[in-house]
C-alpha cells in the first residue's frame, strides 16, 4: 500500500479523500466508496499502485478516440476498482472485483516497467482505461509524467467524476479523454451508476477548460436513457459547453452485469440519436458497437465528403489532408 495523493485529515483519524466527487469521510480502517483506497491510523492509502490488472495494445479507436491520432496503437492498462457502480458495466469483472468479490489484486508493475513497455509496442499513447483511471491516480500521474518524456501522450478513459483538484493536478500530463456523459438526466445517475450528473458536466467544462481534448461517450441503454429529448439536451450541452467539433460516441448497449432484463440497443435508435446530434450541430457523431454502420466513419460537416472511413476500429481509408476536406477544405478537429 503506498500513500494516496489528495486528502485531507479530518477529526479522530478519520480522513477525507479529495480525489473524486464523492469526497468519502472514512474512520480508521474504513474503505471508500471505490474499495479501493483504506484510511489507516490517519493516513489514507492506495491498495492499487502499481498493480496491473490488465495491459494490452489497442487501437486508439478503442478506447473510443476516433479524432486523437487516428489508426495509432494504445498501450492500455487498468487496476481494478471504480468510484461508480454502474449497473450495465462492461468491465464489472474487474472495475467491481474489490466490492463484488471482496479482492484487491494485479500483477506488481511499475510506472518505468509500463512507458517501456509502450515504447517496446510502438505505442503512441497510454490509455487508463477498462476501469477507472481517477481511483489509480498515483499510478496513472507518475507514469503520465514518465510518458511525457519519451514523447508518448496520455489518455483517461473516464466516467469523468473526479474532483476539481484531480483535474488541475493530472491535466499538465493529460493529453485527452474520452469522458463517458451516460445519461443528462440525474435520478439516472443516481439509481444506475451511484453518482451525480452535475459533477461531469462541470469536469468537461474544466478539461476542455484545460486544453485536454475531449471526445465524449454516451451509452444509449433500451428504455432508460434513450428518449429524443434526453439525446437533443445531450448534445446541447455539447455544443453550447464544449463546442461543435467534439467527437460525440452513441454506442450500443448490450445486456450485461446487473442489466439483463432489456434489449440490446436497436440499430435505428443508435442512427436516430446520430441525426438529433448532427442537427443540433455537432460536427463528428458516431454509432458505436455497430461494425459496418456508416456512423461509424467520418465525414465533412460542410460537404458531406466521406474522409476517414472506418469498419469497427480499423481504418480503411484516410482522405484528410492538412487536417482539412480535401473537397472543401474545411478544418477538422483532428489531432495526427
Ligand atoms: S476516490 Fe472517490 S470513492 Fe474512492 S475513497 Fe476517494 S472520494 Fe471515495
Amino acid at each position: 500500500m503506498k500513500q494516496a495523493l489528495l486528502y485531507k485529515k479530518a477529526d479522530n483519524d478519520s480522513v477525507i479523500c479529495e480525489l473524486c466527487n464523492h469526497q468519502c469521510t472514512l474512520k480508521n480502517n474504513q474503505w471508500g466508496i471505490c474499495r479501493v483506497r483504506q484510511n489507516k491510523e490517519g493516513v489514507l492509502y492506495t491498495a492499487t499502485y502499481e498493480h496491473i490488472i490488465a495491459d494490452h495494445v489497442d487501437p486508439i479507436e478503442k478506447k473510443p478516440l476516433f479524432h486523437f491520432y487516428p489508426g495509432s496503437r494504445s498501450y492500455s492498462i487498468a487496476t481494478v476498482g471504480c468510484n461508480f457502480q454502474c449497473r450495465f458495466c462492461q468491465n464489472y469483472n474487474i472495475a467491481q472485483m474489490p466490492r463484488d468479490q471482496g479482492r484487491i489484486t494485479g500483477i506488481p508493475t511499475t510506472p518505468d516497467q509500463i512507458v517501456k513497455a509502450a515504447l517496446k509496442d510502438k505505442c503512441k499513447t497510454i490509455a487508463y482505461t477498462y476501469t477507472e483511471p481517477t481511483v489509480y491516480f498515483e499510478l496513472a500521474l507518475e507514469t503520465s509524467k514518465i510518458a511525457h518524456k519519451f514523447d508518448i501522450k496520455n489518455v483517461f478513459v473516464s466516467n469523468g467524476y473526479m474532483s476539481n483538484v484531480a483535474i488541475e493536478t493530472i491535466s499538465p500530463w493529460l493529453d485527452a479523454a474520452n469522458i463517458d456523459l451516460k445519461s443528462f438526466d440525474d435520478n439516472f445517475y443516481r439509481k444506475y451508476c451511484g453518482g451525480k450528473l452535475q459533477p461531469v458536466l462541470d469536469n468537461l467544462i474544466q478539461l476542455k477548460k484545460n486544453n485536454v481534448f475531449l471526445e465524449i461517450t454516451t451509452l444509449i441503454v433500451t428504455g432508460l436513457n434513450d428518449k429524443d429529448d434526453e439525446i437533443k439536451k445531450t448534445a446541447d450541452f455539447i455544443v453550447k459547453e464544449l463546442g461543435p467539433e467534439t467527437p460525440w460516441h452513441i454506442s450500443r448497449f448490450h445486456p450485461t452485469y446487473r442489466l439483463k432484463d432489456r434489449n440490446p440497443t436497436s440499430v435505428e435508435t443508435l442512427q436516430n440519436a446520430r441525426k438529433i446530434g448532427i442537427d443540433a450541430g455537432l460536427h463528428y457523431v458516431f454509432t458505436g458497437n455497430v461494425p459496418g454502420d456508416k456512423g461509424e466513419s467520418t465525414f465533412c460537416h460542410n460537404c458531406g465528403n466521406l474522409l476517414i472511413d472506418r469498419y469497427g476500429f480499423t481504418i480503411q481509408k484516410n482522405m484528410i489532408k492538412n487536417n482539412a476536406c480535401p473537397e472543401c477544405q474545411t478544418p477538422v478537429n483532428i489531432v495526427f
